[in-house]
């Protein structure tokens, strides 16, 4: 009976766009009572559209655009595709020593010169050039910093909307008595931005790769089950972490093969659907 009743909830879940690659995720489910959300692209749309560049010294905005984008080339962050999209291909500069920088950003070098295109920690840390704080100005927005070996050129807004269900798929996780928290490598101000609209407090911001692992690890510590629920490249060590993952469906390769479970759809209430469902499979189970 107890197979039987695993292939029923899997092909219960498949209809309703929940992919399970894991069998043995079903059986957790039952026990999660801490849901832990990637924040872009996840609770985000991770289409993230560029809505104004701030030149900060004497390369013109437009330049600055082609630099970027040039920088991002290779990257198949979400950011980057907002980059991209503002640069025709022919214009795009070669970039030596092209190089990602999980949860921070990337570097290289272009026409002998060298750049970083990252977050403020990224870009302070790099080079040693001094940032101004932007975030409060831009409470919502990802802020992403251009600049050469000697200065910064430029700051890049972007705003990255949630997605339609998320208020809902939290409110619902909490009126279930699970608790939710929010992990991600941008930085405070748009953290808690996000955090306020969804009515989530447990808040993570600035975390790299292994910070995000660490940060699970110290919620699981403390006793919790967690669903981690992720998207990007940047997530595949902490959704290995978790006692189960689920990945977006429009996430990476990399992050659906590093997920038990899979939301086909993109839909963030199916976390909820799977966790109810693997309760009911328990208790017929025992
Ligand atoms: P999240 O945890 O919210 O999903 P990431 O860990 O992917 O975000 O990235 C954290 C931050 O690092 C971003 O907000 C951005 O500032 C910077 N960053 C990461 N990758 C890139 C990139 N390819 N280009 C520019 N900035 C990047
Ligand atoms: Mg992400």
């Amino acid at each position: 009976a107890i197979p039987a009743a695993l292939a029923a909830a899997g092909s219960h879940l498949i209809k309703c766009g929940i992919l399970v690659t894991r069998g043995h995720a079903l059986e957790t489910l039952a026990r999660v009572n801490h849901v832990v959300f990637d924040k872009t692209g996840t609770l985000t749309q991770g289409k993230p559209v560029v809505v104004d560049v701030i030149a900060l010294a004497d390369v013109p905005a437009a330049q600055c655009d082609v630099l970027a984008a040039s920088l991002e080339q290779a990257s198949e962050h979400p950011l980057a595709a907002a980059f991209k999209g503002r640069v025709s291909a022919p214009d795009l500069l070669a970039v030596q020593m092209a190089r990602n920088h999980p949860g921070q950003g990337v570097s290289g070098e272009a026409g002998g010169q060298c750049y970083t295109l990252g977050n403020q920690a990224f870009s302070s840390a790099s080079h040693g050039v001094a940032v101004e704080d932007y975030a409060t100005r831009y409470p919502s927005a990802t802020l992403v910093w251009l600049c050469d070996a000697m200065r910064p050129l430029a700051v890049f807004v972007l705003e990255d909307p949630l997605r339609g269900d998320a208020v809902q798929a939290v409110a619902t996780l909490k009126a279930r008595g699970i608790d939710v928290s929010i992990l991600s490598g941008d930085n405070e101000t748009t953290v808690r931005h996000v955090g306020n609209a969804l009515g989530v407090s447990n808040l993570h911001w600035q975390q790299k790769p292994q910070d995000k692992l660490a940060a699970l690890q110290a919620i699981q510590r403390a006793g919790a089950i967690v669903a981690m629920v992720g998207d990007g490249i940047n997530d595949a060590p902490v959704l290995a972490g978790a006692q189960v993952s689920f990945a977006m469906g429009a996430g990476t390769a990399v992050a659906n093969q590093s997920s038990d479970i899979v939301l086909l759809s993109n839909r963030l209430g199916d976390v909820a659907q799977a966790l109810e469902t693997g309760r009911a499979t328990l208790s017929v189970m025992r």
